[in-house]
């Protein structure tokens, strides 16, 4: 089962190649490249070493996961901050602040990025489980 989690991105990070590798695990992340774009259009300055530091980390987890034999996937970043992890609700509301959840329909408070880590986690889930499956031919 492939029950893997990661959120890695400025200003907070929570990670953990070793963890993966004990769990038999895959690594999920966001992949930052339409926010990178949509977001550059405001706040140049602030974006550029948010990219830059994403990139650094993603080159140093992705190297660390492939030398243990860990699978990492590239996520779509929308809505990860944003959807309740319980029920998947979206609304931006939901964002009370940059470190409280709080979920507009079900309720459930959580911590932001231990929220949107699952988000990420689980959309990783299905993003590894498609590729899975298209790559496996038909059987008869
Ligand atoms: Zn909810």
């Amino acid at each position: 089962m492939w029950t893997v989690e990661g959120r890695i991105g400025p200003p907070r990070r929570s990670w953990s190649v070793t963890e993966a590798e004990r769990t038999s695990s895959g690594i999920s992340l966001e992949d930052l490249k339409g926010i990178r774009q949509r977001v550059r259009l405001r706040e140049p300055q602030r974006v550029a070493l948010h990219s830059w530091a994403f990139a650094q980390l993603a080159d140093f987890i992705t190297y660390k996961a492939k030398r243990a034999g860990v699978p990492v996937v590239f996520v779509d970043p929308a809505y990860t901050s944003q959807q309740c992890c319980e029920c998947g609700h979206i609304d931006n509301k939901n964002r009370v602040s940059q470190s409280v959840f709080l979920c507009r329909n079900c309720g459930v408070v959580a911590h932001a990025d231990r929220n949107a880590s699952r988000n990420i986690a689980r959309k990783g889930e299905a993003v590894w489980t498609a590729g899975r499956e298209s790559r496996v031919p038909a059987t008869p």
